[in-house]
């Protein structure tokens, strides 16, 4: 491993100022449970990292049943699970938070690393996307937001520009008889890369569907939202055939690769099978 050199700005004005000056020269460290493997293994030629960790706005972790949910971009996922009541709010989003990795790895691991890292396969972006989540970022020139299935642009690759950082996820308040899910499909019981991940929402009103999000991991260059997916279940009771139809055209959207983890045709076939279990969860917990 080269020499790399290590800064830790106080504030988002010194941290934006350092991301600019030294462009992609420089990565941010969050938890480094994917930068700091990957610098080691040579897959990414950087002269330093910059951590983020003392800078209060990226710890935040507020929940409140009016406004919403905030989460900051380097709070680690075991902070999230611990958190009672936004573990009662928000089952989708524990669902993922709760798989990525072990331990030790929730114990560093943040939501706004695995955002950034701009995987296809992470696990956290599904539900992130599925919940209506938002990011907001800071930039030398100000700050913005963009909405999480937007975030992502390419494997590894993101919209932040020089200079920008993600600072914040923010969540809608949980609705009555709404419920959320992830699932992912791995070869291993833990500790391995989805095959494929399905992160699902859905709102009821009555005994019907009033709105509904899919969004899929490991089936295209970037995380997935199914718009259409979702469209197909408002006015239907979530019954079996409604959820297959959701299911099929998540199928369709897919745009799966074959390799070591799985061929193309085994993936789509795992698309229709999680996003129904997916749904039926989901479902159930609008219900309870
Ligand atoms: C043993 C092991 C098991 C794992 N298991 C899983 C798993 O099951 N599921 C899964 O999805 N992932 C898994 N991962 C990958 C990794 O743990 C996750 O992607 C994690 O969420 C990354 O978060 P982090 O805070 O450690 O990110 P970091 O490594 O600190 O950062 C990741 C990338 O994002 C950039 N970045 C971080 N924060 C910001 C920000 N606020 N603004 C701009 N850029 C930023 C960094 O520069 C870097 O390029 C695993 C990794 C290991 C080592």
């Amino acid at each position: 491993m080269k020499d790399i050199t290590y800064a830790a700005p106080r504030t988002i004005a010194e941290l934006t100022g350092l991301l600019n000056d030294k462009g992609d020269r420089a990565r941010i460290l969050a938890g480094g449970t994917d930068i700091i493997v990957q610098v080691r293994e040579g897959r990414r030629d950087i002269d330093a990292l910059v951590d983020i960790k003392y800078i209060a706005e990226v710890n935040e972790l507020a929940f409140d049943a009016a406004k919403g949910l905030v989460i900051g971009a380097a709070v680690p996922c075991c902070l999230i699970y611990e958190n009672k009541e936004i573990a009662k709010a928000y089952p989708g989003l524990m669902d993922a938070v709760s798989l990525i990795g072990g331990i030790q790895i929730q114990s560093r691991a943040s939501l706004g690393g695995n955002l950034c890292n701009a995987s296809p396969a992470a696990d956290g972006i599904p539900v992130l996307i599925a919940l209506q989540g938002m990011c907001d970022i800071a930039g030398a020139k100000g700050t913005r937001s963009v909405p999480i299935e937007q975030f992502c642009t390419a494997p590894g690759k993101t919209v932040l520009q020089r200079g920008e950082f993600l600072v914040r996820f923010r969540f809608p308040p949980p609705k009555k008889h709404s419920g959320a899910a992830y699932l992912r499909f791995i070869p291993r019981n833990e500790m391995d890369i989805a095959v494929v991940g399905a992160g699902v929402w859905v709102q009821l009103d009555g005994a019907k569907c009033s709105a509904a999000r899919i969004a899929l991991a490991a089936v295209a260059p970037t995380p997935l939202l199914v718009s259409e997916a979702g469209t197909a279940l408002v006015g239907t009771t979530l019954d079996d055939g409604a959820l297959a139809k959701a299911a099929s055209l998540a199928q369709a959207a897919a745009k799966p690769i074959s390799d070591m983890r799985g061929d193309a045709d085994y993936r789509r076939h795992l698309v229709g099978v999680l996003v129904k279990r997916a749904l039926a969860i989901a479902t159930d917990r609008a219900r309870s």
